[in-house]
């Protein structure tokens, strides 16, 4: 039977799945075949991950070496190793890592490839605290390295990464506050505020209903029961909680401090991510251009309302990474859970990029998007692929279509 992504909404076309146990297997791998790619925990909703007639590595047991290193205050963690478990290890340790995304199940050369980021004002994607990376190139070989801005974002075009270094920083407790009906005018009026009244802010909605649904504050300190005309929750919310989703999966919240890998992700490690059946989307616009993408997307707030279960609305601090959506400033990120109706949805996708189009809107890599954004080092990025993988083995259909300009 043929493989699919975690959605079920690709089927992977790999003639082989291969799992190598070490280092030698996968250069062998790599150096054997004439279309490759490595793949992750298959979150991603599109076919970013797919190798058409080639070989796909899972690595999930591969041997590599790895270690935290307390001086450094760095991990270094095998590639297919997930955000959750790393945390457990961080934590006991005395340390953190700077952010995490909704859900801890991802692997975390997956989750780097694709900029994948959480939420916070002054918080960057998860790409932005590798300080470094293990590759295999086309040719078989290793290479290492240390601060590079243009291999960590590379979409799996570059090469496998078999090992990660990842930056980081003493350990902190958060609480996590949900609050009920924030009224879209005080979104607006008080939008940096909002941002501004934690570590980590999300806001959910369908774009149709009067008020935002929910705020999600995860902070140090209690933000009050009015919040900014929202009411605190008097019981535990699922992002969908008007979609009739129980809160079961979901973190902490109600206020009770945790450590930080228990309140940052929505989702617990040992629950069923998300709602499971359901399609993604998400564009980034810049910062100041909030209100205003905000505005254009609630004027056509009745369509989208027909196949969301949710739309989640955050900020993401800005990086120098070549192909990172955060490239050059801080971005809003306007972030869709579809239905699984994909036909609709992707009727739907260029409607929501013509109404962005006018901020610079640039869209997620792993998820259900139309068309790619220019990136301003996206011509060096191209030279590096050149370079490293002369023959293109690692480019699947995704990165020719909206990497590499073919058709
Ligand atoms: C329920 C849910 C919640 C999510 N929440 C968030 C969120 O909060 N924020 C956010 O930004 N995104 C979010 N995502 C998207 C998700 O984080 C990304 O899709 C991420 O890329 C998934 O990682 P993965 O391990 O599943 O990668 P895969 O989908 O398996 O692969 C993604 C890409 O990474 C490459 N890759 C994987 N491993 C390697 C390797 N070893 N070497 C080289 N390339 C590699 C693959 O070739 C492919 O190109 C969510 C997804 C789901 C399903």
């Amino acid at each position: 039977m043929r493989e699919t992504n975690w959605a079920g909404n690709q089927t992977f076309t790999a003639a082989r799945l291969v799992r190598p146990r070490t280092i030698e297997q996968v250069q062998e791998a790599v150096a054997g075949a004439s279309a490759v790619k490595a793949l992750g925990s298959r979150h991603c909703f599109n076919d970013i991950a797919d190798c058409p007639g080639g070989v796909q590595l899972d690595l999930s047991t591969l041997d590599v070496e790895t270690g935290l290193d307390t001086e450094a205050a760095t991990i270094t963690v095998p590639a297919a190793a997930r955000y959750g478990d790393i945390a457990v290890q961080v934590q006991a340790a005395g340390f953190a890592l700077a952010n995490l995304a909704s859900l801890p199940h991802c692997t975390v050369a997956g989750t780097v490839a694709t900029a994948t980021h959480g939420s916070g004002r002054r918080n960057q994607s998860l790409a932005s605290a590798v300080s470094g990376l293990d590759l295999v190139t086309a040719d078989g070989e290793v290479r290492t390295y240390e601060k590079h801005d243009g291999v960590v974002v590379g979409l799996g075009a570059l090469g496998v990464v078999t090992r990660l270094t990842l930056d980081l920083v003493p350990s902190f407790e958060l609480r996590q506050d949900v609050f009920d009906g924030l009224p879209w005018e005080s979104a607006y009026e008080h939008f940096e505020e909002i941002q501004d009244a934690g570590y980590s802010v999300s806001m959910f909605t369908n774009w149709a209903r009067d008020t935002i649904d929910q705020v999600w504050v995860k902070g140090a300190g209690q933000p009050g029961a009015d919040f900014f005309g929202a009411k605190a929750a008097d019981a535990p919310r699922h992002p969908a909680h008007a979609a009739g989703i129980p809160a079961g999966n979901c973190t902490r919240q109600l206020g009770v401090p945790g450590p930080w890998h228990e309140r940052i992700p929505h989702f617990r490690l040992d629950f069923t991510p998300s709602v499971g059946n359901e399609l993604q989307t998400e564009y980034f616009v810049p910062v100041r251009h909030a209100v205003a993408a905000m505005e254009a997307l609630r004027e056509i707030g009745h369509r989208l309302a027909t196949v969301l279960l949710t739309s989640e609305i955050r900020t993401v601090a800005g990086d120098d990474l070549w192909l990172s959506p955060f490239h050059g400033g801080d971005r809003l990120a306007l972030h869709f859970t579809w239905q699984p109706e994909e036909d609709t949805v992707r009727a739907l996708l260029p409607v929501l990029e013509e109404r962005l189009a006018p901020f610079g809107v640039r869209p997620h890599w792993g998820k259900l998007f139309h068309h790619a954004a220019e990136y301003p080092k996206l011509a060096d990025f191209r030279a590096l692929a050149d370079e490293l993988d002369p023959d293109g083995k690692f480019r699947g259909p995704f990165a020719r279509r909206h990497v590499f300009g073919e058709r």
